[in-house]
Formats: C-alpha cells, structure tokens, sequence
C-alpha cells in the first residue's frame, strides 16, 4: 500500500477529518489518492476526539510509508447561537426576533449567543447573518438589555448555529480559553500546523505565536482570512503567520459574496510576494458531498486556485461527511495534475527570490539548480533541507520538475507536506553529499523513477546540512 508520486499533483491537498473518512482504511486511501494534510476541526469535537483522530493518522503514516502531515484548525472567537425554545425554528421575511442577555430562551422569537457582549456591541441598522449567511436580520432597535432584528432573508434556524456580524467590529479575543486548551493539546502532540480562525489583526497571529513558543513547540500557525478587518491589514497578518488560509466559508458571508474572488486573488498575490503557503478552503467540491462528479464550475474553481498561485487546496465536508471522500481526494488530484500541465508549458523562467529566515546563496543556488535542471532535462531535483527553508524557496519558484525535500527530521517533512511541488522524503541520517546521493539513486531505481543516464540535480550544503546550502551538484544515475 504506497502512494504513487509521479502521479500526484504539485498543489498540495488538505482533506478535513470527519465521520465519513475517520476509518484507518479510508484515512489511508486518501493519502494514496493524494491527500497531504489531514485537518482535524477543533470546532466539532474534544480534545479525546483529536486523540483517537491522531493516533489513526499516525498508524496510517507507517502503513502508507507517507509522512502525512496535521493541521489542526481552532475555532476562535466564532459566535453562536444558545439553545432556541422551538428547535428548528422556521423565519420568514419581516418576522421579529430579539436577542436577549443570558444563556435562557423563554419564548420562541428570544435569542441567545455564546457572545456576552453581543447586545452591547451591535448597533441599530447592523446586519445578523444566520446559518452561513442564509439567513439575513437587522437590528431595527436596541434596548439595554435586548436587540431587535427583522429578518430580510427567510430560512430555518437551529440551536448553535454560527452567527456572523457583517463590518461589526468585536471585541472578542482572538482566543476563547478552548482555543488556548486546544493549541496546548497540538503543542505537546506535535502537530505541525495549528490555524486560527476569525483573525482580526497581526497581534492575533502573535498571540498564539507566543503562546506556542512557550511550550518550544514546531508548529506553523496559519492565519485564517474570514473578516473585512483581516483583509485590511492583510500584509501585516501575511508577515506575522507562516502561512495564510483563504477560508471563503465565513469570509463570503463577512464580506459580500460578490468580493471574494477578488479577495481570494489578493490574498494568494500577497503570500506569493511574501513568499508564504497560501491554502484555498471551502466547497471547492460542494456538490460531491452526495455526487460522484463534481460540477464543471467547481472543477474551475479548483482549477483557478491553482492558476492564482494557490499552494494547496482543502476539502471540508467533501471528505468529512460526505459520501465520496475517496473519489472527491482523486477527483481533486486528477483536476490538479490537468491545471498543472497546463501551467508548465507556459510558466516563465522563476526569478530568485529570497524569503527572511533563508540565506541569499541558499536563494541563489535553489534558483540555478531548478534553471540547471531544465537545461539539462533532469528527472529531478534533490533538495537537502534541516528546517525545511530551502524546500520552502524551491516550492515557491514554481518550477515543474519533480522535486525532492530530503530530511532527517521528521517535523521538517510533515512541514514540507504543505510546500507546493516538495515530495518529502526522509532519510536515516544526513551525513554527506556522497551518501544522500547513495540513498536517492537507490530509492530512485526501486520506486522506478529514475533510470541508469538519468540527471539528478543535488543542492545541499558542503557539510550537508551548513547554515547556507552552497553545493550544487549533478549526477547521473550510474549502472550497479
Ligand atoms: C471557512 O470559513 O471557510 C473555514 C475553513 O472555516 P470553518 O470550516 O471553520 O468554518
């Protein structure tokens, strides 16, 4: 049971852990179809729920022989509705409903939040969206202890629902003491990728930074974009994280519908400039909650992710409640390999580029291994990397020949399992240029993709793993 590398797509696929994938058997098929991050949302579920997830994925990594990689998403400050006295609770268009204080309905039409501050914060002509925005109300009056709203959009509303608060500025903490529980939890179980949702600012980005380097923890913190205050101060929050997801679930909801592509575009231009991982979310292949085959729409929308420069693309439902998680992971991958194909027979030479913590000769030589390896037609390119950085510098130039991110340190390949275009692959040791290209050739031949005459390009260090990577080396493969 292994996954096929020449046949998986550059553009990285995260898949959300759910009741319909949540199988051993099922976990690893995903990862053969091309899954290469799981995602365990925090928002569904406890912290023994994300134990028993885990364990699965760990005993499917040494089944698949891949080391897929973990992201666990926090909820944040997501505000919700308490417990309706009629539960469902159908509106109609210029219904009344109030939000009162407390935790206790009494009467039908009353609503309560999880949001104590919710009446205090919310203002006469805001808008309260229900149910991912299906719902629509306005606030037409607002009492010390209530807020009156008039529904413009009809639906049916239940208990718990998410409730979005279009423009309103909260001042909710980024972090609700679960979200700090549960960022404790991914801190001491390894986990390599913890997102924050609803981030309003750079300081939000900082807050969980701190919190994790605190606990000397791996993990890379990704920023999700959802609110029309993240999207004004985009730049800082791109600094701030290691990487940026789009999440266009909240974010078509916060801002009008009619935005996010635009939206999505700037995002995925900033992150390309600044050099970071950018993860495209949400109904990417809606309708395969029940259908085998996508809709032409949806396979474009994949297919445009890619062409913005996304990094990787995430399946929400499609995976974790739906009824084809395996065909909707190959589905994704079959559309990426099509737009990626594409993309290589028109992609212009990549320019050097050097992100902050890598060193410009690691920059410089990256950027002449990949052109060298064009000229001379390689069937591959051998990155060396202790933290992953230089595997980061190679993915981000856009190159089309298959590139390996070779490591001892197993954070560091479950890291490069977001890095567009990387395969991880791990090594006993990193001890010299000699014995990784020893190690290479012979996984190479064994796994079928190289063959004797075949031109491997190598960038590592001189000591394999120096500060900068300086050695650029080309080998062909050699008869036994
Ligand atoms: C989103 O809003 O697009 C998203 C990914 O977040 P969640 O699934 O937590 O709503």
């Amino acid at each position: 049971m292994s996954r096929n590398t020449l046949r998986e797509a550059r553009t990285k696929i995260v898949a959300t852990v759910g009741p319909a994938c949540e199988d051993e058997k099922i976990l690893a098929e995903l990862v053969i179809q091309g899954v290469d991050v799981f995602r365990i949302n925090a928002a569904h579920g406890k912290q023994e729920d994300f134990a028993r997830i885990l364990s699965k994925i760990r005993s499917v990594r040494e089944q698949v022989g891949f080391p897929v990689a973990v992201l666990l998403d926090l909820a944040g400050p997501k505000i919700r509705l308490g417990q309706l006295v009629q539960d469902p609770l159908e509106v109609d268009v210029g219904q009344e409903l109030s939000f009162i204080r407390g935790n206790q309905a009494n009467e039908p039409h009353e609503l309560t939040s999880n949001y104590t501050k919710l009446i205090d914060e919310v203002g006469v002509g805001d808008r309260v969206m229900l149910a991912d925005g299906t719902i629509s109300m306005q606030v037409t009056e607002k009492t010390k202890d209530s807020l009156r709203c008039v529904v413009n959009v009809r639906g049916t509303i239940r208990s718990r629902q998410g409730i979005n608060l279009p423009g309103v500025s909260l001042s909710v903490s980024s972090m609700r003491p679960e979200d700090v529980e549960n960022a404790l939890w991914a801190a001491r179980n390894d986990i390599d990728f913890i997102s924050l949702s609803f981030a309003r600012s750079a300081q939000d980005v900082a807050s969980l930074k701190n919190l994790l380097a605190s606990m000397d923890a791996n993990a890379m913190v990704i920023a999700k974009i959802e609110k029309r205050e993240a999207l004004t101060c985009l730049e800082e929050i791109v600094d701030a994280a290691d990487g940026i997801m789009v999440a266009r679930g909240d974010l078509g909801v916060e801002i009008d519908v009619a935005e996010t592509p635009v939206a999505q575009k700037r995002i995925i231009q900033v992150c390309r400039e600044k050099m970071k991982p950018v993860i495209v979310a949400t109904q990417m292949l809606e309708s395969m909650h029940h259908n085998r085959r996508p809709t032409r729409a949806e396979a474009s929308d994949v297919a445009n992710a890619i062409l913005d420069g996304a990094d990787a693309c995430m399946l929400s439902g499609e995976t974790a409640i739906g009824e084809y998680p395996v065909i909707a992971v190959e589905t994704m991958n079959r559309i990426m390999l099509y737009t990626e194909q594409m993309l290589k027979d028109q992609t212009a030479a990549p320019q050097p580029k050097s992100a902050g913590r890598v060193h410009p000769i690691t920059s410089a030589v990256t950027y002449h291994a990949a052109n060298i390896a064009e000229s001379i037609d390689a069937k591959l390119v051998v990155v060396a990397t202790h933290s992953g950085g230089t595997a980061w510098v190679k993915s981000k130039q856009r190159n089309y020949i298959p590139t390996l991110g070779v490591s001892d340190s197993d954070h560091t390949l479950r890291r490069m399992c977001l890095f567009w275009g990387i395969m991880p692959h791990k090594v006993e040791r990193l001890v010299s240029p000699e014995t990784l290209i020893a190690d290479v050739t012979q996984w190479g031949k064994s796994t079928g993709i190289l063959s004797v005459g075949d031109r491997v390009v190598y960038v590592t260090g001189t000591g394999v793993l120096d500060q900068t990577h300086n050695l650029l080396l080309v080998h062909e493969v050699p008869r036994d």
